[in-house]
This record gives C-alpha cells, sequence and structure tokens, in this order.
C-alpha cells in the first residue's frame, strides 16, 4: 500500500503542517484495524492489539533512545506539552518558555500560571530566532525554576535549539527540562541519552504516521507528580485513561521505524533539495530575506520574507503548491506569527512570508514546479499592488 497524493499537480511542500502518511504506516494501521482486539483484554485478541502497541512503544523509543517504558501514547503533541507542563508546574517553581515555542506550550503555559502569572518567565529570541542564552541564564540565578520548557525546533522557521547546553544548565539550577520535538523527531536524529531532557513531546503525522497519535516521553525516576488530563480506566500507566488507539499507534510506531531507517539518506537528499529551492528563489525573484539562523536549521525548512508581496496573495496565485503562511496552526488568524515578530520583523514582513516545508517524499520536480509558480505568484502580486498605488 502506498500514499496516493489526492492531486498529482500539487507540489506538496507542507511537511511542516503534516506529512503523507508512510506507506508501512499505513500497512499496519490497517493491518491493526483490521483485527479485533483491546489492549487491555487479557484473552488472546486482547493480546494481539497489546502486542502492536507494544511493538509501537520500541519504534517510537528507538527513535529516540530511551526506554519503551518511558513513553506514553497521546493524541498528539499539543495533548503531550499540556500533560509534560501541568505534571512539572505542579511540582512547583516557576516556569520558563521562550517566544517562539508553538501556541501548544505558550498557551497552556498562560493558561496554568494564570492565578500566578508571576510564575511564568517568557525568554527572548534573537533575530536569528535563537534563544537568548543570557536571559535563560538570568531566569535560572533567581532560583526557584521548576521547569524550562524550550522547543527543539522551530515549526516555522527550522531553527534547532542546543539542547544540550540548556539541559546542563537547567539541572544545575534544579529545574526539570521539557522539549517539544514535534517537528525535530524524524527528521533529525535525537539521542536521549545524551540529550538529558526529562520530558519530551511528539506527533506521529509529522513523520508520516497518523494524524492524532503522538507520545510524552518521561524519563524513568524524574521527580514528576503525574497530572492526568483525562481520568478513567488508568490506562498508560495512569497518565492518560481511555482505550488505546491501537490502530493509529501501530501506525505511529512503523513510521517510526521507517524514518529511523531511511534518515541517513533522507536527511542530505532533504536538504539538498531546500538548499536548490532556496536559492533558485532569492535569485530568481530579489528583494527577499530567509528568516532563521541558516546554518542551524532543520533539513528541509525555509521560511522566506518576499517584501511587496503579501503570503495570502502568493499562495492564492499558486494553487498547484501546498505552502504555508507563517504557521498552518495560525493561517486564517489575522494576527501575524508571533514567531517572526519575536525575531524583529516588523508586521509587513511577516504578512509577506510564507514558509515551504519540505520532507521523505519530496522530489526534485516538486521543487521545480513550486520555484516556476513562486517566481510567477510574487512577480504577480508584486506588479498588481504597484499599478494599485
Ligand atoms: N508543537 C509544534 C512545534 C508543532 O509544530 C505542532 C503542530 N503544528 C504541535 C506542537 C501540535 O501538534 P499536534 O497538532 O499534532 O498536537
Amino acid at each position: 500500500m502506498t500514499f496516493q497524493s489526492p492531486d498529482a499537480d500539487l507540489a506538496y511542500l507542507d511537511y511542516n503542517a503534516t506529512a503523507p502518511a508512510r506507506p508501512e504506516a499505513l500497512q499496519a494501521a490497517l493491518a491493526a484495524m483490521s483485527t479485533v482486539g483491546n489492549a487491555s483484554s487479557t484473552h488472546r485478541s486482547g493480546r494481539g492489539a497489546a502486542d502492536r502497541v507494544d511493538l509501537a512503544r520500541r519504534q517510537v523509543a528507538d527513535l529516540l533512545n530511551c526506554s519503551h517504558g518511558e513513553i506514553i501514547f497521546t493524541s498528539g503533541a499539543t495533548e503531550a506539552n499540556n500533560l509534560a507542563l501541568r505534571a512539572a508546574f505542579t511540582a512547583g517553581g516557576r516556569l520558563v518558555t521562550s517566544a517562539a515555542e508553538h501556541p501548544a506550550v505558550l498557551e497552556v503555559a498562560k493558561a496554568i500560571t494564570t492565578e500566578r502569572p508571576e510564575a511564568l518567565v517568557v525568554l527572548p529570541v534573537d533575530a536569528d530566532g535563537l534563544v537568548d542564552l543570557n536571559a535563560l541564564h538570568a531566569a535560572l540565578a533567581t532560583g526557584n525554576v521548576g521547569i524550562v520548557s524550550l522547543m527543539a525546533a522551530n515549526n516555522e522557521t527550522g531553527v534547532l535549539m542546543d539542547l544540550v547546553p540548556i539541559v546542563k544548565a537547567a539541572h544545575e539550577a534544579g529545574a526539570l527540562v521539557h522539549t517539544d520535538a514535534t517537528q525535530l523527531v524524524g527528521r533529525l536524529p535525537i539521542d536521549l541519552e545524551e540529550t538529558d531532557v526529562d520530558l519530551l513531546s511528539l506527533s506521529a503525522h509529522k513523520f508520516g504516521g497518523p494524524q492524532g497519535v503522538g507520545a510524552l516521553f518521561v524519563r524513568r525516576g524524574a521527580a514528576l507528580p503525574y497530572r492526568p488530563l483525562l481520568f478513567g480506566g488508568g490506562q498508560e500507566r495512569g497518565w492518560r485513561a481511555g482505550t488505546l488507539n491501537v490502530a493509529g499507534i501501530a501506525g505511529a510506531g512503523a513510521a517510526a521505524a521507517a524514518a529511523r531507517l531511511g534518515m541517513a539518506t533522507e536527511v542530505p537528499r532533504i536538504t539538498q533539495l531546500r538548499d536548490s529551492l532556496e536559492k533558485a528563489l532569492v535569485e530568481q525573484i530579489g528583494d527577499c530575506r530567509v528568516n532563521g539562523a541558516v546554518d542551524q536549521r532543520l533539513p528541509g525548512v525555509t521560511s522566506i520574507t518576499f517584501r511587496r508581496a503579501p503570503a495570502d496573495a502568493v499562495l492564492a496565485s499558486m494553487p498547484d503548491v501546498a505552502a504555508s503562511e507563517g504557521s498552518a496552526c495560525s493561517s486564517g488568524a489575522p494576527t501575524p506569527s508571533h514567531v517572526l515578530l519575536a525575531m524583529g520583523r516588523s508586521r509587513e514582513e511577516a504578512d509577506c512570508t510564507v514558509r515551504f516545508s519540505l520532507g521523505y517524499a519530496t522530489t526534485a520536480k516538486d521543487v521545480d514546479q513550486a520555484v516556476a509558480s513562486t517566481v510567477r505568484a510574487v512577480h504577480h502580486v508584486r506588479g498588481t499592488l504597484a499599478s494599485a498605488s
């Protein structure tokens, strides 16, 4: 079984919104759904379902180099972030995060600190989208930090966080560390033996698994009172009650295994495709700017500001390309990207920014098509605006 693009003429460059399902994920999900069994039942059918979940847990753990007992399946990274931050904040102390986080961290952080707004510290980022480490050290130095939550890779710019020194500094100050690694997992290697975070969130659909499945890694022995969002049958060691989504979890596990296997060849191939897309657009369009630390990004992401060409008009002029304005989660909303504003971009620059995100199934043909259509669209929008003024 292979992924069927609903539209073969579409250059799909929106992997940060969601990736096409990997054939291995489709097969595993279908096989699981084709048999009956509740993973909590003790009879043979139930054990069959439990075996599929167990395999998937090991596959996800292998991708992260952690123990399968440290993986809690959830409905996605949003739920994993909610669980992680609520549990860690309950343990006490202040919550430190950054202005460039996804709303699935920032909104949770705001919600759980409404009674104690002084307990929330939001670190600034610089013009490259990197967290100001001096501000982190200053926050840690004032003491009473319970949890530091910083994303591993930014969804809008692809900028990568250097987590190892952050974890070291936070641990020395007695704080736990959570990372929202939704955009990193399955795209670049991460080794949880080296990167000593206490909590990590992921979402399967970003690396070719099904939507609506994710996981929270909780390091064994982390000093953390668990605070379930869902109470019920006590599944997932009490962290997440409810009958397990066996088909979705099986798909997530198979996608994790395929991503792990393909990574060594996918990373250089996707990097090269992204670089050629970026180079062609910058050279052929002119008056544009690539956002984020260019040498410290995910392989498949480029965020480009095409000055004097609002992104909504550009995207509407190229229906044969799937790309995003800022982030998919906020598109349609009238507010500009909070990530670009935090990096010091003007509102106008943020409004003129398009994110292209490539992945394991992107081809050179997709890139050629995206270049031709984007060049045409930006020139068209600029021309229309110039003649109207
Ligand atoms: N964090 C980041 C960085 C993301 O990019 C996303 C998805 N856009 C999420 C969290 C939320 O993931 P999900 O919608 O799968 O729960």
